[in-house]
């Protein structure tokens, strides 16, 4: 990550907004024999047993031995996919064996026994990774951003009267489904509906605006966004008081206005704490979703599932001597989130360069930092004309919603506060005239009929009682309810985070991941893609077979590098080399990726949002990509074996 090391990766972007060149079929001169395929899959199924049965203290252990075929193996990842970690692995195993690993028995089996228990959490979809993938994919499951969770507790708009110390009521989507389900005749037919009069009469005609914050881990993002909700009156003062008091006896006094975000509502009462924190406010003209990514470098998984669906970005920075320094370099998470968000499509960014306070609001402070970041930033594929920086304090709220009266600041700095800019922030466009597609972040069982799937409508727009395709497994279903804000509505629309109550399909088929899509214009799910990628700083060169982790919208799935195409120049995009042997950072090149499941995939030139993805490698980003060609699309039994890759 030094400075003259860092790549720009503007070209990846700017370059594919008409050049389709590499989208062209190129032969596939590495075809695997289907003996060689039929060994490579007992291969790995052996491995996956030796993975499971290797590990001693492993619960399966005595069992897993007979099961040389891996089906108990398969069986138990199923039934985790549904249940997640709600049910201890015995009791999983025991269910198993008794429905001859028949998962969907199983599960009913589990399932009723589990819904006569009084206690039982509700079941989620919340696929929990094997044990060696978790490793490398860190509480995949848990970074979904759960309908539940938009419902945020005691939480509230800001145009709302200020909230009160009641719990949180009880979810949209548990209304929704207790309630009967608004169907088509509620609201217009699909023909009569004006999508863009619609959503211009929508929220009093304020856009909404996916916002991510990032930033380097004790930079002050949690107590920066939640003491701006708290001046906002999203936080009454009794609560702040109980968050002061509770923050003083845990001795973390310094944190009262990060509990805000980092323990609103649902996380309070499942006692977990979520990866992204999502809660919503609203500036002058705009209906924001914010979500709060976590800044860990192991969480970095997560925050990518966050940037995914935002918008624009605050890039929190610490200004205070050092420590800006060492989030900003090699290890600290300044730039590689910058890069992240930038690949995966964020192109404004607020810069809250905090702490002031640390070093009495001195502008030269503010100045270096904005000179390096600058630099960064535009290397990132950042205009500078997209790029604003604001001095802050969280902890003092001074620059957040009003202009800070400090006299060392106004000396210097007239610029706008931080909730100025969110409001000044372009609406994005919105792709709502494509076919449907909506990527599953979270998918859980309520009581009514049916369930629930939420994620964020990334094109066209859906109505209560419509049919769409689930992608993998390539099914139906009907859309029974949407919910959006805790609001039950007829139709959304592209840019909205929505949670759907659908009904005609198993719930055990939908995985986090899937896309959702008009029938009628489905999207491919195909196993292998051959894609346009730019590596970043790698220590390790990329070789034929390179084992990464693909990161693209909520998926998160074991790959390898199946080809190395050909080198690119960074700028014009000529071939300047075919078939390479290797290749090493700051590369652009022409990939093959293949998968292990299906994954369902946009060309980048169609859909921008569905056609980039990140590659990362134990632990670390080394690549961004977009998708020039699906290759090989499939539609295979939807429980198709996941075996692990080893690292
Ligand atoms: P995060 O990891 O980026 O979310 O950081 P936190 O919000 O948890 O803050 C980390 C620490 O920095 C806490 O002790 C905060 O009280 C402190 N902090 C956050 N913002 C400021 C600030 O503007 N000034 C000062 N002096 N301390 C701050």
């Amino acid at each position: 990550w030094e400075y003259n090391r860092i790549v720009s990766i503007s070209s990846l972007f700017i370059d594919f907004e008409e050049d389709d060149m590499y989208g062209q079929s190129v032969e596939d001169d590495y075809c695997i024999s289907p003996a060689t395929g039929l060994f490579l899959r007992n291969v790995n199924i052996a491995l996956g047993i030796f993975c499971i049965s290797y590990h001693p203290y492993h619960p399966y252990f005595p069992v897993c031995l007979c099961f040389v075929t891996g089906r108990l193996y398969s069986c138990l990842d199923q039934m985790r996919a549904v249940l997640g970690d709600s049910i201890p692995d015995s009791t999983l195993t025991q269910a198993a064996l008794k429905y001859d690993c028949d998962p969907q028995r199983a599960l009913d089996f589990i399932l009723t026994e589990e819904n006569t228990n009084a206690h039982a959490p509700p079941a989620r979809t919340n696929p929990q990774p094997d044990r060696v993938e978790a490793e490398v994919v860190p509480k995949v499951a848990r970074m979904t951003v759960s309908g539940k969770k938009q419902t945020m507790g005691n939480v509230k708009v800001v145009t709302a009267a200020p909230t009160t110390e009641t719990p949180s009521k009880p979810s949209a989507v548990n209304e929704d489904s207790a309630a009967p389900t608004p169907t088509r005749p509620a609201g217009k037919s699909k023909q009569q509906l004006n999508i863009r009069a619609e959503l211009e009469k929508r929220q009093g005609g304020k856009p909404l605006l996916n916002l991510v914050v990032i930033g380097h881990v004790d930079a002050g993002k949690s107590t920066l966004m939640g003491h701006l909700l708290y001046l906002l009156g999203n936080v009454n003062k009794r609560t702040m008081h109980k968050y002061e008091q509770e923050a003083k006896k845990a001795g973390k006094a310094s944190f009262a206005y990060a509990w805000v975000l980092d323990e609103t509502g649902e996380e309070r009462d499942r006692g977990v704490t979520m990866d992204v924190g999502m809660t919503r406010f609203e500036t002058d003209s705009k209906v924001i979703t914010l979500m709060d990514a976590p800044g860990h470098k192991d969480f970095i998984p997560n925050m990518i599932t966050g940037a995914a669906q935002a918008d624009v970005a605050v890039l929190v920075v610490d200004a205070s001597r050092g420590e800006f320094e060492a989030g900003f370099e090699a290890g600290g998470q300044t730039r590689e989130h910058g890069l992240l968000v930038r690949s995966l499509g964020v192109t404004q960014l607020a810069v809250a360069v905090n702490k002031m306070d640390q070093v009495n609001w001195q502008q030269e402070r503010f100045q270096e930092i904005v000179l390096k970041l600058g630099h960064f930033l535009k290397q990132a594929g950042f205009k500078d004309s997209d790029v604003f920086y604001i001095p802050t304090s969280g902890l003092s709220g001074e620059n957040l919603t009003t202009r800070s009266k400090v006299a060392d600041l106004t000396a210097w700095y007239t610029g706008p506060c931080l909730l100025e800019q969110i409001d000044a922030f372009k609406p994005p466009q919105r792709s709502v005239d494509k076919p449907f597609r909506l990527c599953v972040s979270d998918v859980f069982k309520d009581q009514g009929s049916g369930f629930c799937v939420t994620g964020k409508i990334e094109a066209g727009f859906i109505q209560t009682g419509d049919k769409v395709l689930a992608m993998p497994p390539n099914e139906t279903c009907t859309v029974k309810g949407i919910t959006l804000h805790d609001e039950a509505l007829d139709w959304a629309a592209a840019g909205d985070h929505v949670s759907l109550t659908v009904t005609g399909m198993d719930i055990i088929k939908i995985n986090v991941g899937c896309i959702f899509c008009d029938p009628k214009e489905p999207i491919r799910a195909c196993t292998r893609f051959r894609a346009r990628i730019l590596l970043f700083n790698i220590e390790v060169p990329v070789t034929q077979g390179f084992p990464v982790l693909l990161h693209y919208q909520t998926v998160s799935e074991p790959a390898t590098v199946r080809k190395l195409v050909s080198v690119l120049h960074k700028s014009s995009g000529e071939v300047l080399k075919k078939k390479p042997k290797c290749l090493s950072k700051g590369q652009n090149a022409v990939v093959e990726i293949q998968t292990q499941r299906p994954v369902a995939l946009e060309l980048y030139k169609d859909y921008k949002e569905l056609g980039r993805f990140m590659l990362r490698y134990v632990g670390s980003t080394i690549a961004a990509g977009v998708v020039t060609e699906v290759k090989g699309s499939t539609y295979p039994p939807f429980l198709t074996k996941h075996i692990p890759v080893l690292y």
